[in-house]
């Protein structure tokens, strides 16, 4: 996908999230004008997706628009997450490429011009892997890890480890994304399975610049959950086998109570007998339960056809709508 040398200069987009913000977005804007005025060849534009912040973010932002037509602004109606925000980022964005970056400076801006080289020898997706995570707790590293691991023994595609969504993605890759209509969206588990050329680009992460994580503990499980089950059913098998497993168990001990009471004569203390089978089973039916009752909630969220984010003001789009795919999915309410 290399356009010859004569091409208008080809344009990148860059997808920006940001909720709650202030604290750094200032900085961001800064680092990616100075990264913008060292590309040679290529336009730029910046989206930033303000994902229902309540701080100054969305005011900071637009001022930065004010003087600079390539910065574009979508502003959500209220917080719809990380990888929801990047969606509208896609969707939105008209680049020959695509770069996923966090606003907190974390992925070096500068390391995209590496990611441009592996694009112009041909590669489709070109993802940071992490080498290095300095500021990061003991706790987010180790479950970090675990989750990773535990995600690519249940997933049916490989997902690479210790890589987020910093990555570059060429069109063909960002026009597949923008058909994939999916409600709980694990981005980077998506890219894996588009398929293309891929390569990984290891790189130092660097801390974040200024505020605190916007992952608290419960969204990081909600993400992990959201890993695991679009990408594996092997949960569902899991109890299928763990139901037959402790049925074949049960059906040993029966035979056990009675052949002790045959042949010796006497019984195991019922109270117990019953104690045990009747907690046993009972926990391993709700567990069943629980697991099927996820894929449902799943099933009935993609039913309800909801669309997946809701535009409540967006600037810099030349008055057009910021949705350049994804008609029947998303829902734009005109300021
Ligand atoms: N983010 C977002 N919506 C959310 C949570 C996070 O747009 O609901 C953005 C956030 O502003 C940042 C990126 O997603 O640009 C990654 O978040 P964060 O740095 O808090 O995650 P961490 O690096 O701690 O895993
Ligand atoms: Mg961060």
């Amino acid at each position: 996908m290399i356009p010859p040398a004569h091409h208008s200069p080809r344009l990148l987009s860059l997808v920006i999230p940001c909720y709650n913000e202030e604290a750094v977005v200032s900085e961001t804007v800064k680092r990616l004008k100075s990264f913008a005025a060292d590309l040679k060849n290529i336009d730029i534009e910046f989206i930033f997706i303000d994902d229902g912040s309540r701080d100054q973010t969305r005011a900071i932002l637009k001022s930065f628009a004010v003087s600079d037509t390539r910065i574009k602004i979508i502003s959500f109606a209220r917080n719809f997450g990380q990888q929801v925000a990047m969606t509208a980022g896609l969707d939105a964005s008209r680049g020959d490429a695509v770069v996923l970056i966090d606003a907190d400076l974390q992925d070096p801006p500068e390391v995209i011009h590496e990611m441009i080289k592996k694009w112009e020898e041909g590669y489709d997706v070109i993802y940071g892997t992490r080498t290095e995570r300095p500021g990061e707790s003991v706790f987010k590293l180790a479950t970090a890890r675990l989750f990773y691991r535990l995600l690519n023994k249940l997933s049916s595609v490989p997902i690479p480890l210790d890589t987020g969504d910093f990555r570059l993605m060429s069109l063909p890759v960002v026009d597949v994304l923008r058909a994939m209509p999916e409600r709980d969206r694990f981005i980077r588990g998506m890219v894996s399975w588009v398929g293309f050329k891929q390569i990984a680009l290891p790189y130092k992460r660097a801390q974040r610049f200024a505020g605190e994580t916007k992952y608290p503990l419960k969204k990081m499980i909600t993400f992990a959950f959201d890993g695991i089950l679009s990408f594996s059913s092997k949960p569902l098998e899991l109890s299928l086998i763990l139901g037959m497993g402790i049925t074949a168990v049960s059906s040993l001990g029966i035979l056990g109570i009675a052949a002790q009471r045959f042949f010796a004569g006497d019984w195991v203390s019922l109270e117990l007998i019953v104690l045990v089978a009747v907690g046993l089973l009972g926990g391993l039916q709700l567990l069943c339960l629980g697991i099927l009752g996820q894929y449902i909630g799943r099933i009935y969220n993609e039913i309800k056809n909801r669309p997946l984010y809701i535009i409540q003001e967006h600037q810099g789009f030349g008055g057009r709508s910021p949705i350049y795919s994804r008609s029947p999915v998303v829902m734009e309410k005109q300021p």
